[in-house]
């Protein structure tokens, strides 16, 4: 423009003070519609962006829905072959799949009448075996028209106790070809979207998913007021009668402020105090080039829109076979694939194995580092395992922190071989964002074999031999044999026998006296659980609490010996001067959940008991495993006034100025060690240094499994402060305890033998 202002002859002539007013005005406007431009192409941006994860939502919903239906056909199917009364074998199968999928609540077999004849319901809704199963009005004339359609009718959104909306799922259970009732499944919906919606989705957006005016999820939400304005919008329509639920879904407020920009602000600021001359030159230059600019703009928008949107399509397509964190082929790429090879297997040479690997204690690591660590952690998990595996072995990933390797080997050997390899490679410890983290797999071994036709059973195998690997004490690999179901399934229904027992009153407390060392008096009890199991056997803690802790009944049993064990207590502090304390067993499981804290919080100011009378036992094992996620709760449990005392001591072989770290104030040192403490100079130098470092720590020392009097005369000299044994008493009953309490010491002549 050679620094020639652009003047019309009118402008020209205008006084100076109104051009500067007139230009001002048109700077300011100018910066307006430009920063009100960027805002709008923000905006557009955010809309596709915001479209994506809907349409991926969406897909990943309908994918998982789909299996679960496929999952529930099958079940039909073969549930369908014994009638309307299924085989124990059947039972445990099904407490199984409502154990593993935590949101269906019920499951239960109805006749044609709707009338329910069997019935498994640990998520306790409210169903009663011979009633009719509750439907709402209408919904079983139209039932059947449904079930024809797609195989599968779903009833209206229940209310459940916990706040939690349930829709049962109808499917046909048929007896050589002929309808004889119906399989329903009771699917509670905020808990199932929850695991079904990826972590990622829940963490960007606000979604609302509702059923007419019911708000589904958020449980106990309300419907918001201007929902039907949020941007993202699809319907679930399950079982396709044109109905179901409505998800809604709007970036949240933290994602909009992250993905916020500035710009606009800065654009309007810096537009006002631009030069005066240069806003005139562009007001009068830019004029017509505004429009064109704007025509543009506009085309391009259309351009990149076409190309994102393009560009989701393609992912998508990706995305349905793929897992989107590791890019791995997911759960259905890996069926499909698996599908493939046996298919092919007829003419194929050597052993088709199916590895699942499953990370050990994964939770623990995303609890204490965080969820972004913990997806860190997924992506480099893969990398490693390619490192041991074959150029034409598959990788994909089953879902959370599971994984699936398919191979074909010569013989059997050399896929155990490959199972090692990767538990080795794994060993070694990953550098997440600055952290050293180690992590140990778990691995189940299925084989392709005569009778095992489809990938879902080779798959299922290979997961009951992973239950196996995990319960056999991890890092390791497991090898799926037939008797493994067997077992599976003893200890599913002793869980159930558990189940009943509690409800039953079969189980009960016995009480074994702690005595000071040196002068034998009556210090505490240590609380332990018996069950006398129906069949008139008394069976052992050793073997029922392991499977209470893997099937989640050591919560109720847990409870019961704390109430059960306070309350002797408390009648003892009331009617006797010398009260003693009481020990109670912890397990891991128990320490994990917040329930524990505030039933004990509870149950000693039922009792009005001073706290630092209750000991709370916990594993040596427990506490080294978990020293980081349990740090926390101990230390409340401590801030309680309660005691820890670090049960079986020793044979974790963790030194014990370790303990030192912990809230810990008794040791107790394992049976094993004063099994052979007579015989043993080795053990004798181990019990010895640990009561002295006990004591020198400020805590005192518990020496349990003493039978004979060698053994107490030696703890003695070492300065153990506390005795148990069966030398002194076994585990009494309540009624036998009260004697002791007024004085007697049966076992005051037993060092003079
Ligand atoms: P523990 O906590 O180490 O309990 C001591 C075990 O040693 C008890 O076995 C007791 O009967 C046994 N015992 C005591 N004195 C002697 C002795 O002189 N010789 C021998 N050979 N054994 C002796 P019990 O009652 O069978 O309990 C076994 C384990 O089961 C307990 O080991 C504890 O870990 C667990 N347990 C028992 N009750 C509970 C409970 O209420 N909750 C939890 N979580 N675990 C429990
Ligand atoms: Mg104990
Ligand atoms: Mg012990």
């Amino acid at each position: 423009m050679g620094g020639r202002p652009i003047l019309t002859p009118g402008l020209s002539r205008l006084p100076a003070a109104a051009i500067s007013a007139v230009v001002m005005a048109v700077l300011l406007g100018l910066s307006a519609w430009l920063a009100g431009e960027l805002r709008k192409s923000g905006r557009v941006a955010e809309q596709v962006r915001l479209q994506q994860l809907v349409d991926y939502m969406q897909a990943d919903l309908v994918g998982d829905i789909g299996k679960k239906i496929r999952d529930r056909q099958r079940a039909a199917a073969s549930l369908g072959r014994n009638g309307l009364e299924p085989q124990p074998a059947d039972f445990s199968m099904i407490a199984l799949t409502l154990q593993q999928t935590g949101f269906y609540r019920a499951v239960a077999g109805l006749d044609l009448d709707l009338r329910i004849a069997w019935l498994e319901n640990p998520g306790r809704v409210e169903l009663t075996r011979g009633e009719r199963y509750p439907v709402g009005a209408g919904f079983a004339e139209r039932m059947e028209g449904l079930i024809e359609q797609t195989g599968l009718a779903i009833d209206r959104p229940l209310p459940l106790a916990d706040g939690d909306r349930a829709v049962s799922w109808f499917q046909p259970l048929t007896l050589d070809d002929e309808r004889i009732g119906y399989l329903v499944t009771v699917f509670a919906i905020a808990d199932a979207l929850e695991s079904f919606i990826p972590e990622q989705f829940r963490r960007e957006l606000d979604i609302v998913v509702r059923s007419g005016d019911q708000v589904l999820k958020p449980v106990g939400g309300e419907l918001p007021a201007e929902l039907d304005q949020w941007p993202g919008h699809f319907l679930l329509d399950i079982d396709g009668d044109g109905s179901g639920f409505d998800v809604h879904a709007r970036f949240s407020d933290q994602a909009t402020r992250v993905a916020g920009t500035q710009l606009p602000a800065l654009v309007l600021m810096s537009g006002s105090i631009s030069s005066i001359l240069l806003a005139l030159a562009l007001f009068l230059g830019l004029r017509n080039a505004n429009y064109v600019r704007e025509l543009e703009g506009g085309n391009q928008r259309l351009q990149e829109e076409a190309e994102s949107r393009r560009q989701a399509e393609s992912e998508l397509a990706f995305l349905i076979g793929h897992d989107r964190l590791t890019g791995l082929p997911n759960r259905s790429g890996s069926i499909s694939h698996l599908d493939g090879l046996i298919g092919s297997c007829d003419q194929a040479v050597g052993e088709l194995a199916v590895l699942l690997i499953d990370l050990d204690r994964f939770q623990d690591i995303n609890d204490s580092l965080g969820h972004e660590l913990g997806d860190e952690l997924l992506r480099q998990v893969p990398e490693r395992i390619r490192d041991v595996l074959a150029a034409d072995d598959f990788l994909g990933r089953q879902g959370g922190d599971e994984f699936i390797v398919i191979c074909r080997r010569e013989e059997r050997a050399a896929a155990e071989r490959l199972g090692e390899a990767i538990i080795h490679a794994l060993d070694r410890g990953f550098m997440v964002d600055d952290n050293q983290i180690f992590v140990s797999a778990s691995i189940g071994i299925a084989f392709v074999d005569a009778q095992m036709s489809t990938s879902e059973a080779l798959i299922q195998n290979a997961d009951t031999a992973l239950f196996k690997a995990k319960t056999a004490g991890r890092s390791r690999c497991s090898v799926f044999a037939c008797d493994m179901l067997q077992r599976v399934q003893h200890r599913l229904s002793m869980s159930h026998d558990i189940r009943r027992g509690v409800d039953n009153g079969d189980f009960r407390v016995v009480y074994q006296p702690i005595v000071d060392t040196i002068t034998m008096d009556l210090r505490g009890f240590e609380a332990l659980l018996r069950w006398d199991h129906e069949d008139g056997r008394v069976i052992s803690p050793a073997e029922f609490i392991p499977v209470a802790e893997e099937t989640g009944s050591i919560g109720r049993l847990g409870e019961f010996v704390l109430r059960r064990g306070l309350a002797d207590l408390a009648q003892w502090h009331a009617r006797f001067e010398q009260a003693p304390w009481l020990a109670v067993n912890v397990s891991a499981v128990q320490l994990q959940q917040p329930a524990f804290l505030s039933t004990l919080k509870r149950v000693l100011g039922e009792h009005q008991l001073p706290p630092a009378q209750v000991h709370l036992e916990i594993t040596e094992e427990v506490l080294i495993r978990h020293e980081r996620g349990h740090h926390g709760s101990l230390n409340e449990l401590k801030s309680l006034g309660v005691q820890i005392v670090v049960d079986d001591f020793g044979v974790g072989y963790s030194a014990l100025s370790y303990l030192k770290d912990f809230p810990v104030s008794v040791v107790k040192i394992d049976r094993s060690f004063v099994r052979d403490i007579v015989a043993s100079r080795e053990d004798q130098a181990i019990t010895r240094t640990i009561c002295r470092l006990a004591g020198d720590l400020g805590m005192t020392s518990v020496a349990e499994g003493v039978e004979h009097p060698e053994q107490m005369r030696l703890l003695q000299t070492f300065g153990c402060t506390y005795t148990q044994g069966f030398l002194l008493a076994r585990p009494m009953e309540r009624r036998d305890i009260e004697s002791l309490l007024d004085g007697a010491r049966p076992w005051s002549a037993v060092l003079s033998e």
